[in-house]
């Protein structure tokens, strides 16, 4: 099956500005995949080109396999960029009904089905200008999924929202991938946001792909064992240059195999260990350490 999304030397520029220099990239189905960076790396342009709303200065890309981004390949797409236009007079279910009658779309049950997926049948005969950020949110999303689309672009779809609305987005974007085998790719700045909810990123900075790769694997490893123990003192006489405190306790930076030997080193040293755990790398470090600090 083709990649979702897939960029070769794919740039752009603005005059003398490069809002993207040379991607290439291929982005898998079946997943929630992030496209992460700082303000102004080129997120939004790269989704832009995908969905051919701009084109490229040079290089290609491809949607779902198909290199001409016409109105039958984004019929399989649905997308949500910037902030989502309603019409706030419109009531929730009047608004599916707009949507549906410019997609071609005659079936109203499917806007039913897809106002209850958005968890917004109780506010169906509600006017959108009513509406909670997170609540206009979702009925863009309905909207994006009336088509039943295959793959959904979704640029920075947690911006504006609360913790409550962020959590409700995220719920609803791991279960259209798990359950209705959508692919999602989203754009976003929100690090630990995505650690959550993505199974890939690819991190881009200045119009460059810096990293890229499983987010599980970007973020175990280099962790450390987390040790809370005391006297502290003991603890940091026993583990030398392999110790940096943290919290209330300190780290160890040593493999798995060598845990076992450390604490049986503290415990003869008369240090009382109350916590001993291995630590991931929060998705934030790895992005810092990538940007060599200067994101
Ligand atoms: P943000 O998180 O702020 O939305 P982003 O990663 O989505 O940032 P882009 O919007 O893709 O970044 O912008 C990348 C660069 O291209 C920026 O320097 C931006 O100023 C520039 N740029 C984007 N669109 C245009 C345009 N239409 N005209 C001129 N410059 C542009």
């Amino acid at each position: 099956m083709p990649a979702a999304l897939e960029a070769s030397g794919l740039g752009k520029s603005y005059g003398a500005v490069s809002a993207l220099g040379a991607l290439d990239l291929a982005i898998p189905r079946g997943l929630v995949y992030g496209v992460l960076g700082p303000n102004g790396a080129g997120k939004s342009t790269l989704l832009r080109l995908a969905l051919g709303l701009v084109k490229p200065s040079r290089g290609s890309v491809r949607l779902l396999g198909e290199s001409q981004i016409n109105a039958r390949v984004l019929r399989r797409v649905g997308a949500m960029i910037e902030a989502p236009a309603l019409y706030p007079f419109l009531t929730a279910r009047e608004t599916m009904r707009a949507f549906a009658r410019y997609s071609g779309l005659k079936d109203p049950a499917r806007e039913e089905a897809v106002l209850d997926r958005v968890g917004l049948t109780a506010a169906a005969d509600r006017r959108a200008k009513t509406f909670s950020m997170g609540m206009r949110q979702r009925l863009a999303l309905g909207a994006a999924l009336l088509t039943r689309p295959e793959l959904l672009i979704l640029d920075e779809p947690t911006n504006g929202l609360d913790p409550a609305g962020i959590h409700e987005m995220r719920t609803l974007i791991r279960d259209l991938v798990e359950k209705e085998n959508v692919t999602i790719i989203l754009s976003s700045h929100l690090l630990d946001e995505v650690q959550k909810v993505c199974d890939r990123v690819a991190f881009i900075n200045r119009g460059e792909l810096v990293a890229e790769g499983k987010v599980s694997e970007l973020v175990s490893g280099q962790g450390g064992l987390f040790i809370r123990a005391t006297p502290m003192a003991k603890a940091l006489a026993v583990l030398g240059l392999r110790a940096r405190l943290e919290g209330d306790g300190l780290v160890a930076a040593i493999p798995e195999d060598a845990a076992p030997a450390l604490i049986r080193d503290l415990v003869a040293a008369g240090v009382d260990v109350y916590e001993a755990r291995w630590m991931t790398q929060s998705l934030e470090r790895v992005f810092m350490s990538t940007m060599g600090g200067g994101a």
